[in-house]
């Protein structure tokens, strides 16, 4: 099967946020200046960007209002909810599984946000972790957050500087122990892993000098979510936001940073002679499968097979003889100004029943 590959920007700020500053229609301009097809609109308890008429195609960018579920700790993302779902600002904050399970009882989709997040005590910036890994019910979450990536680098003024500048090259990638943990949800049932921006427009002094964090058009290629479609996009609003939200909510799904390279063309099947299969795919087949990785240009690829490598290639493809059950996931590197950076991670292929 051919499949359709949207590239896209899940989690960001408006000026319908009270800490977010950008009218939807500027964002609308960067989006369309840095090659993205989606967008999935998160401000922080409110839905008003959809009542103002602003979900929908424009000009070749599909908007898709969720919200940003927001208490002190364990932020969530929600799609296709109805009407927004509120969190006491003070007082006892509500146990994350309040939300999780309003957000399926509305039948809508939810995602734990930036579960790895730190802040930077130097410049003031809170953290924002996900802390109740009790919960269940909810759709995936997010294995690479820009966020919680570059404000790792605001450790000194030099390297906060330098990260504020090149963002790009002070990225590290998804978090060893976000993986982790993804690979060890990911054997009981299905959890999508997805791509975070969570860009605000803040501005922040330092030494009375302005900076936004970030000015959109810098950092939408930052971190992307790429999502395949069995057939192309309509140009129908209702139609395509329902196509894209059950992509995601099925793991056709990879993440990947695109300042350097764009990663369309990236695809990672499993085949067994008669069927090809994708990321979020669960396969029962006793045939011999074969594990095929293509890229648009030559990086390092990286077969994982439950959480650990199973095979590494420098290339532009892979096909690789799978032999044992497990959870299949790809990791690239791309070689760029001097050693390899984090570019490309799939969701995985299932191989077998799960535990
Ligand atoms: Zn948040
Ligand atoms: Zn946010």
């Amino acid at each position: 099967m051919k499949w359709h590959d949207y590239t896209g920007v899940i989690h960001l700020h408006s000026a319908y946020s009270h800490d977010g500053r950008t009218p939807v229609p500027d964002i609308l301009s960067a989006a369309r200046a840095s090659g993205i097809d989606f967008l999935m609109l998160t401000d922080h308890s409110t839905l008003q960007a959809r009542h103002d008429g602003l979900e929908g195609w424009h000009d070749g960018i599909l908007l898709i209002v969720g919200q940003e579920i927001s208490p002190r700790f364990n932020h969530y993302i929600a799609f296709d909810i109805g009407i927004p779902i509120l969190t006491p600002e003070d007082g006892v904050p509500p146990s994350p599984q309040t939300y999780i399970d309003e957000v399926r009882s509305r039948g809508g989709i939810g995602f734990i946000a930036h579960p790895d997040h730190e802040g930077a005590k130097l410049f003031h910036v809170k953290h924002y972790p996900w802390l109740d890994w009790s919960v269940t019910g909810y759709n995936g979450i997010g294995i690479w957050d820009f966020m919680t990536d570059w404000q790792s680098s605001l450790k000194s003024l030099p390297s906060a500087l330098f990260g504020y500048f090149f963002p790009a090259l002070a990225m590290r990638g998804p978090r060893q122990a976000t993986l982790e943990r993804w690979d060890r949800l990911n054997q009981k049932e299905r959890i999508v892993g997805f791509g975070e921006l969570d860009n605000h427009d803040t501005i922040r002094k330092i030494f009375g000098l302005r900076f936004s964090v970030f000015p959109f058009e810098r950092v939408f290629k930052l971190v992307t979510t790429h999502l395949l479609t069995e057939a192309p996009l309509t140009g129908n609003n209702a139609q395509d936001i329902r196509t894209l939200l059950s992509a995601l909510k099925d793991g056709k799904a990879y993440v990947a940073q695109e300042y350097f390279q764009q990663a369309k063309g990236f695809s990672f099947t499993m085949t067994d002679g008669n069927r090809s299969s994708t990321m979020g795919d669960d396969i029962l087949s006793r045939d011999p499968l074969v594990a095929s990785v293509t890229l648009p240009s030559k990086g390092k690829i990286r077969l994982m097979r439950n959480g650990r490598l199973h095979h590494e290639a420098v290339s532009r493809r892979m096909d690789q003889p799978i032999d044992d059950d497990g959870l299949y996931r790809i990791e690239v590197y791309l070689r760029a100004l001097g050693k390899y950076r984090p570019w490309i991670f799939s969701n995985p292929i299932r191989v077998g029943e799960r535990t």
